[in-house]
């Protein structure tokens, strides 16, 4: 291929490339190859999968956070002309590089904050899966986006329904966004069933495929307080502009409500290879070959109030929001470690909500914080949630 048409392909770096948006972003390269050339692939432990990854789409770069598995991912690429990198600090290093055009942030959780803000201080597009990172730190995440002039453009469904639906409004004022929620599997039960159910269960969530941590924060409701938060950075909101509708079909993804009460609604069939794929095409809409949503075959689309009594993950985010400084963080970090101590079978279902709520008593607030006191609330939250489940 010629260098210039070479030029015209957008050079991707997926941060998270083994994990379920990081698979499905590389489908979506694969379909387009004349668009999308892929520059960096990062793993944490997965390491065959990301040698495969390297094998097929020959990135300049690939980094295995796992340092154990730096000499198995070195070996296996010996012969290629992909550099290999290990540990957490190769992660920052190479989302500084020059080569890329958009990072793909697909790392789940609060470790993929610092590499996000690496590749927004060295001018980057940013493809925000990573909703944990807008969570913790959304005010200097997206003040840096704004001083960098650097795009930050939702891959989470309700948020890049949203996004979609602000297309050609910059100058109307948003009167709300309504974020639609599946349900997940649990919806319609009460404590006395939750309090028994078990990761097999929470992991089957009806209309999505996902990574472990936000299938078990769906079935908590958690995931969607995490996105209630999301938006309010994404879309400089106040917290009552703010309101989440039960949608179990999960066909319209979003929606906005404008001044004049118009409301616009993003649609289509459960299926996150969309969302992502706007992001990294944006601002072209591209072809796909998706099934389409027959409105034809269709039956209702339902819609009913969270159960916040119940799913009181919902109410705890609500809380976080309000407050804003660093109890979105806490309440963040406390959330992992219980979905984490649930995943291993340490705690039970309800104790995920309880630990969040203790570590939101008991850690300090501070109004504004710094980076570095996002990074201590997020410590001191996730060592005071381990430390009452013996982790
Ligand atoms: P997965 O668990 O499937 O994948 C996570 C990815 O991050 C993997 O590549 C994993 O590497 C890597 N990773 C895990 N821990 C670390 C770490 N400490 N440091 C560096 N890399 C790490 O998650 P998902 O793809 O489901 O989700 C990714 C993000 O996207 C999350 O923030 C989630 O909330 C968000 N999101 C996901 C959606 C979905 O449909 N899955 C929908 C909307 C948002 P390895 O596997 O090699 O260990
Ligand atoms: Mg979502």
């Amino acid at each position: 291929m010629s260098r210039r048409l070479n030029r015209m392909k957008k050079k991707i770096a997926i941060f998270g490339s083994t994990g379920s948006i990081g698979t499905q972003a590389l489908d979506v390269i694969a379909t387009h190859p004349d668009k999308f050339e892929v520059e960096i692939l990062t793993a944490h432990s997965n390491d065959m999968l990301l040698v495969d990854q390297a094998k097929k789409f020959n990135p300049n770069a690939v980094v295995i956070v796992n340092e154990g598995k730096y000499t198995a991912v070195k070996e296996a690429l010996a012969g290629t002309d992909v550099k290999v990198f290990a540990g957490e600090k190769a992660l920052e290093e190479v989302a500084s590089f020059d080569t890329y055009d958009m990072m793909l942030a697909a790392i789940v959780g609060f470790a993929g904050l610092k590499s996000t803000l690496t590749a927004i201080d060295s001018g980057k597009a940013i493809a925000l899966a990573n909703k944990e990172t807008l969570v913790v730190a959304g005010d200097i995440v997206m003040q840096r986006a704004v001083e960098k002039r650097v795009p930050v453009i939702p891959v989470d469904s309700e948020h890049s329904a949203i996004f979609q639906c602000l297309v050609g409004e910059t100058r109307n004022k948003i009167e709300k966004v309504i974020l639609t929620a599946s349900g997940g599997p649990f919806l319609g039960k009460k404590p006395n069933f939750l309090v028994n159910v078990k990761k097999e269960h929470a992991l089957q969530h009806p209309n999505w495929n996902m990574g472990a941590k936000i299938s078990v924060d769906s079935a908590t409701l958690m995931n969607k307080g995490l996105e209630m938060i999301e938006a309010k950075w994404l879309f400089n909101l106040q917290p009552d502009q703010i309101q989440v509708i039960i949608h179990p079909q999960s066909i319209i993804h979003s929606m906005v409500q404008f001044e004049d009460g118009s409301v616009k609604a993003q649609m289509g069939l459960p299926d996150m290879k969309l969302p992502i794929q706007y992001a990294l095409a944006f601002p072209q809409r591209i072809t796909s070959n998706f099934p389409r949503y027959d409105f034809s075959r269709s039956s209702a689309l339902h819609f009913e109030q969270p159960d916040i009594k119940t799913f009181r993950n919902l109410a705890l985010a609500g809380e976080a929001l309000n407050k804003s400084g660093n109890m979105p963080c806490i309440l963040n970090a406390a959330n992992e470690i219980a979905v984490y101590g649930f995943l291993r079978n340490r705690i039970g279902f309800l104790d995920i909500t309880e630990l969040v709520e203790r570590a939101m008593d008991k850690i300090s607030y501070i109004p504004k914080p710094t980076l570095e006191e996002y990074f201590e609330s997020d410590a001191e939250a996730r060592n005071f949630a381990a430390s009452l489940i013996n982790l």
